[in-house]
């Protein structure tokens, strides 16, 4: 996190993981052109970082990023390709994901490390000092080709949870070869966020400012938003995310909602001056490509985001309109709706006629 002296305000980087982690959800799935279209929509939105898949996982995600570097000109944001450290008791010269992070030829990659103890002896059926060289021998390798490497600390908050002293060498080994970031993951997604924000701090405090450390949620508690906020209040200077919250099981963090709550309600800057009109349009254009429909109550950019029923409210609001408003809709270009039915009175029959454009007379309306 960057602090702005004279506002106050503060940078935080947006990584976006829709076509990687997002892609994870149920009853989806894209082609690689569609990847390609949602890239665009992401830079044209602003964000930071696009992670756009996992080399080698499949192929389809190889020729993403073969792709990418012909076809794809990103104007602001990082195209970032996603792998693991090595493998355990292996070496990086021949780790075959280690080669294809970089083939994808990408500035950035982003890793994925074991930093809980118990997965490192359960899981993976190692030790501690081999969990931990992992980490170091990645990270070093891909700095050595050049590559700016982010981590991502896997199973982060229950790890430390239950041996904060592992977890914190898996991020000394990473910061020590030369991380950019260390992201702490809340992987199963069951932390809520005092937890996310006490633990955040620790390894703020711990870090200083050698690396920046980012924060990746899952909403299986239904707190990845708030989960994401506390880690930023913490002293995170990076989310991770998806649009529309698309990923595994309840979904990732939402960033159309995270994006809309730090840069409106707490006053940081996360996408570059002018962007967030654009929320609500890549949202759903996102979701287009997607075949995956936006939720209506989605906060900022659902359709029903800023509708309006009930009688009472709808007179208020041609009175004043912020009265049932938290934000004027037309930041994040979403717009006031107003919903007819049995309950309309003729404040709502004169502001719907208003919003289509219609101009209503007689007696009805006075
Ligand atoms: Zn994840």
């Amino acid at each position: 996190m960057t602090t702005d002296n004279t506002s106050g305000r503060s940078t935080i980087e947006v990584f976006d993981t829709t076509l990687r982690d997002g892609l994870q959800v149920e009853g989806v799935s894209a082609t690689v052109e569609d990847k390609l279209r949602i890239a665009e929509q992401l830079d044209l939105l602003g964000v930071t970082f696009i992670e756009g898949g996992w080399p080698g996982a499949n192929p389809k995600d190889i020729e993403f990023f073969a792709r990418a570097q012909h076809e794809l000109h990103l104007a602001d944001a990082t195209l970032v390709a996603f792998g693991s450290t090595r493998r355990p008791r292996g070496k990086v010269d021949d780790d075959a994901t280690l080669r294809n992070l970089v083939e994808a030829n990408t500035p950035s990659v982003c890793i994925v490390a074991k930093s809980s103890a118990y997965q490192v002896t359960q899981a993976l059926q190692s030790t501690l000092d081999e969990g931990e060289a992992m980490i170091a021998d990645s990270v070093q390798f891909l700095t050595g080709e050049g590559r700016q490497v982010l981590v991502d600390m896997e199973h982060f908050f229950d790890g430390f949870a239950e041996n904060p002293e592992f977890s914190m060498r898996a991020i000394e080994a990473a910061v020590v070869r030369g991380a950019s970031h260390v992201v702490l993951c809340d992987t199963n997604g069951g932390t809520l966020p005092d937890r996310v924000g006490e633990i955040t701090s620790a390894v703020v405090a711990h870090v200083g400012s050698d690396v920046t450390v980012g924060i990746h949620c899952h909403d299986d508690t239904g707190c990845a938003v708030a989960n994401s906020l506390a880690a930023v209040r913490a002293g995170a200077g990076h989310v991770q995310g998806t649009l529309n919250g698309l990923g595994e099981r309840t979904g990732n963090a939402n960033l159309t909602t995270i994006i809309g709550n730090l840069q409106l309600k707490l006053g940081h800057e996360c996408i570059p001056p002018g962007r967030i009109e654009r929320l609500t349009v890549v949202s759903h254009h996102v979701a287009e490509l997607l075949n995956r429909a936006v939720n209506p109550q989605a906060p900022y950019v659902g359709s029903s985001a800023f509708a309006h029923k009930a009688g009472l409210h709808v007179s208020a609001i041609a009175r004043a309109k912020d009265a049932y408003e938290h934000v004027d809709p037309a930041l994040v270009g979403n717009s006031t709706h107003f919903v007819v039915s049995e309950m309309a009175g003729r404040a709502t029959i004169a502001m719907k006629a208003d919003e289509l454009g219609l101009e209503l007379d007689g007696p009805a309306t006075n």
